[in-house]
């Protein structure tokens, strides 16, 4: 069976035109209308409500909407340490959000367990649902997660689900990339 192609004419496409392909159209519009479920249960808080402040101002990149029931979000934000008893919780939440669903893992802990080497703590969110963004950092300072989000948008609009992490910035404080310690001599 030959391919099926239809044309469709938009209002106002006499003043001009563009080309797309109809999933491209469809990423481009769901990587700007993401829906967040935070579910965070740690210190990795204060970064996140950092993210959401005038600063960093996470409404730019259109993702700042919190919807606290998971049947109204697609980006479910796991936020600090997840405990085996909370793991339960956080797969319910997964699972009762609409799909196509992502999930970013803020922080070390939520990426892998973090320091916590013990047995009431899970070590990692991918041990229970799929994770699409590691940010590590503990916590993550906001300029890093705002580098995980573009990144999962960018991963969106390509239609791609492999999991990424988001690597360290080079500090460019100093040209040799570190932070310089200690007061500066006076001449
Ligand atoms: S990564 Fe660090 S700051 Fe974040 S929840 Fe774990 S211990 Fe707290």
């Amino acid at each position: 069976m030959g391919e099926v192609t239809s044309v469709r004419v938009l209002e106002g496409a006499e003043r001009g035109f563009a080309t797309t392909r109809l999933d491209d159209l469809l990423n481009w519009a769901k990587k700007y209308s993401l829906f967040q479920y935070p579910f965070v249960t740690a210190c990795c808080a204060m970064e996140f409500m950092g993210l959401a402040s005038p600063r960093f101002d996470v409404a730019r990149f259109g993702a700042e909407a919190p919807r606290f029931s998971p049947r109204q979000s697609d980006l479910l934000w796991v936020v600090g340490t997840v405990s085996q008893r909370n793991a339960p919780v956080l797969k319910r939440v997964y699972d009762q959000m609409q799909d196509p669903k992502y999930v970013l893992a803020f922080g070390t802990c939520a990426s892998c367990g973090g320091f916590y080497d013990n047995y009431t703590t899970l070590p990692g969110t991918d041990k229970i649902i799929p994770t699409d963004i590691y940010v590590p950092g503990c916590p993550p300072r906001p300029e890093a997660v705002i580098d995980g989000l573009l990144l999962l948008q960018d991963k969106i609009a390509r239609g791609d689900r492999a999991p990424a992490i988001v690597k360290p910035r080079s500090d460019i404080v100093s040209p040799s990339g570190l932070v310089p310690l200690g007061r500066k001599e006076r001449a």
